[in-house]
């Protein structure tokens, strides 16, 4: 392996969080912006806007430091700028790194009055519920609070923070600047990039580059994971990568059921592995030189989600909640340099054990949406990226 360059020690958690903007759907509400963003001191203020028992209204503000605040006109180039490029070159030197997108998915429940005479169902309103055992209950603009009338129907929409919009570039980007490195700086020194794509849904890994097989995990003796049957692909043009990552990409989003809602419940990894020939003896298996993974987690919000009805939305909630907190332990107490790491806390830490040691980075982003309907969720988000820092 090459000389590590004698560079100033970096960082080995980074904590950004992103800003999107209002969408339509939002706009049409009316709902408000309650993110201020100061990105050139790091800092972010959420106005909350909260109600006293006489039901007037106040302001609460929450003020977050991170080692990036990305606003809204922030585009995906500038991401990846801030996230992932200045872990690419470690990658030739054995490091294992992992970026994590975080954030709520987002459940609106858009409300119909059924009109009898004509059989009509009409759009109402579109609101954030708040859920206290098996009861909604719906602040609209945080004026009134009030539970749903027996009469009105309603089905749930989603509307997320960005987690997706945030990930899905970034492999493709980083996997350009790996190819320039390998063919410029590391030229003709065995390096070979592989690729894979799975998730993990319900506790269970299934790949999404083949027919979405189920895949099982072992571990050798050296306590390196290995996940059986994972088809890795070698990949030398960026156009491989591309097409590789939309069918993935299509297989993890009609998941099981057809429906979109799938993706919000199960953790995508896509892992980036750089291997290489030491003596170019193309008989002899080539060595792991270092890994970049990607996982776009489930939505957070469905961890909270535990008092659902559905036994098996139930016990994926259950999952979710367990696998966010044992990363956030996971990643703490990598930082921390403790030795004891709880990785068999849950499959997602499990997967990713050979990631968190020996030298390994962790960017986190933290995806949130600007709206004031979505005021508790970000809450949510930004304290436990506060807790990961
Ligand atoms: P999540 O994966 O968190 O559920 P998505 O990534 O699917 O959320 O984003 C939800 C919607 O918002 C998508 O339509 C997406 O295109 C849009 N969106 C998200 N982030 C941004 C952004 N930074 N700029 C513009 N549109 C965005
Ligand atoms: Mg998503």
């Amino acid at each position: 392996f090459p000389e590590k360059e004698k560079a100033a020690p970096v960082a080995k958690i980074k904590v950004v969080v992103r800003k999107r903007p209002l969408n339509k759907k939002e706009i049409s509400k009316k709902e408000e912006d309650i993110i201020d963003i100061e990105q050139c001191s790091n800092s972010m203020t959420v106005h909350e806007t909260k109600l006293k028992v006489d039901l007037t209204e106040y302001v609460e503000k929450h003020e977050f430091v991170f080692d990036a605040v990305l606003d809204e006109d922030v585009s995906n180039d500038e991401v990846y700028r801030e996230t992932v490029e200045p872990v690419v070159p470690a990658i030739f030197n054995r490091t294992k790194a992992t970026c994590f997108a975080y954030g709520q998915t987002g459940i609106y429940l858009v409300f119909y009055t059924v009109y009898w005479a004509t059989c009509e169902l009409q759009p109402t309103l579109t609101v954030q519920p708040v859920r206290v055992g098996c009861t909604y209950f719906c602040s609209s603009w945080g004026t009134c609070v009030y539970s749903i009338p027996k009469n009105i129907k309603f089905c749930a929409a989603l509307s997320g923070s960005g987690k997706t919009y945030t990930m899905r570039p970034l492999p493709l980007k980083a996997s350009q600047d790996i190819l320039r490195l390998m063919h410029h700086t590391y030229r003709n020194q065995g390096y070979q990039l592989f690729m894979s794509f799975f998730e993990i849904y319900g506790g269970k890994l299934f790949d999404l580059l083949n027919e979405r097989n189920k895949l099982c995990m072992r571990e050798d003796g050296k306590q390196k994971v290995c996940i059986v049957g994972l088809q890795e692909y070698r990949v030398s043009d960026v156009e491989t990568i591309k097409e590789l990552i939309e069918k993935g990409s299509a297989t993890r989003s009609t998941g099981t059921t057809g429906a979109n809602e799938e993706s919000s419940r199960s953790h995508a990894i896509l892992q980036l592995a750089i291997k290489r020939r030491v003596d170019g003896n193309d008989a002899k298996p080539a060595r792991l030189a270092g890994k970049l993974s990607f996982i776009d987690l489930a939505g957070s919000e469905r961890g909270a989600d535990t008092t659902d009805n559905d036994k098996q939305t139930r016990i994926e909630g259950a999952e979710i909640n367990k696998s966010l907190l044992v990363l956030k332990e996971c990643i703490r107490a990598l930082d921390n340099d403790q030795t004891h790491i709880p990785f068999r806390g849950s499959k997602l830490t499990e997967v990713l054990r050979d990631s968190f040691i020996g030298d390994s980075r962790t960017v986190m982003i933290s995806c949130i949406s600007p709206s004031s309907g979505s005021c508790e969720h970000t809450l949510n988000t930004l304290r436990y990226a506060d807790r990961v820092k």
